[in-house]
């Protein structure tokens, strides 16, 4: 089957050979008989297969017209199989799906992703700080480059944890689940791959004002390795930073990836001022997944 078609590097493709990297997805899911799940780039339709039986629905986006036929011909006669022809990031899932109620809210997402554009659909399956999704998935089940699933499940302190940690953490718990290697894949990528789980989560407290914690964070990492008081001096004036930071057991002198989501909240909570007209630098999340991408 995948001998018949060729893998086009600009759609990311890479075809998912391991039972055992299969099974690891497959069983993170935790699939119930109730689901409709989405997945995002089924390919030649290997993880497809496995999620057809064991979900009330599924429901598949891909990009590459070729493929689409492959897999209509494969799946076509399964009663609870969709397939969308078009680019996930740009197509209307919510109005599309509308037109096939058995199909409608998909609850969970099981996918092997085209890696170049993880940031995007994180950003599209989860929202940002600022605008959540309101309509969560109850779990997102990912195949990813190893270096962003160390970004999403990294504690604070370590080397990892980023912008983009912070970002995704405070919407979603995130579980490593199992490495898989680039001879998982045909033809395998330059990078390693993990699969995460994704359950969304809300932090308590919660941000007062999460476009002012949206901000905050840009700044806070925007200069790798410097303190925190150096990245948010145009924002505060120090000694007020040190009193919030000591209120929270912190030093003075720690650095962006030292403070916890629940420290950011609470930092962003402690700020009177409006940071919402700060001149920062856009969208980290697709900086943070692009940095190293394999294509
Ligand atoms: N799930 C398959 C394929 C993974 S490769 C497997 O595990 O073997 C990534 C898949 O995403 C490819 O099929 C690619 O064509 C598709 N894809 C790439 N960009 C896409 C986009 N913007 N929207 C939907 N699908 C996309």
């Amino acid at each position: 089957m995948n001998t018949t078609h060729t893998a086009r590097k600009r759609f990311g493709q890479h075809w998912l050979q391991s039972e055992k990297a299969l099974a690891q997805i497959v069983n993170a899911a935790a699939l119930q008989p109730t689901d409709r799940v989405l997945e995002i780039g089924p390919g030649t339709g290997i993880l497809t297969r496995r999620l057809l039986p064991l979900a009330q629905s599924v429901v598949c986006v891909e990009i590459d017209r070729d493929l689409c036929k492959l897999l209509v011909k494969q799946f076509g006669q399964a009663e609870n199989f969709l397939l969308l022809q078009g680019d996930i990031l740009s197509l209307s899932l919510p109005e599309l799906l509308s037109q096939y109620p058995a199909f409608q809210n998909p609850n969970k997402v099981v996918a092997n992703i085209p890696y170049n554009i993880t940031g995007p659909i994180l950003e599209l399956l989860l929202g940002t700080i600022a605008h959540p999704n309101p309509q969560p998935y109850e779990s997102i089940v990912l195949l990813m480059q190893k270096e962003v699933a160390e970004r999403l499940t990294a504690n604070p302190g370590s080397k990892a944890f980023g912008a983009l940690s912070v970002r995704v953490q405070y919407l979603a718990d995130c579980t490593w689940i199992a490495d898989v290697p680039a001879k998982a894949f045909q033809p395998p990528p330059k990078v390693d791959s993990a699969v995460v789980r994704l359950a969304p989560r809300s932090i308590d407290p919660a941000a007062t004002d999460p476009r002012k914690l949206d901000t905050l964070v840009k700044l806070g990492f925007a200069t790798k390795r410097k303190m925190l008081r150096n990245n948010l001096k145009s924002v505060v004036d120090r000694d007020k930073l040190t009193e919030l930071l000591e209120s929270m057991q912190l030093n003075s002198q720690v650095r962006a990836e030292d403070l916890s989501v629940e420290n950011w909240v609470m930092l962003s909570n402690s700020f009177s001022d409006d940071l919402s007209d700060m001149k920062v630098n856009s969208e980290a999340i697709e900086e943070e997944t692009h940095a190293r991408s394999s294509e």
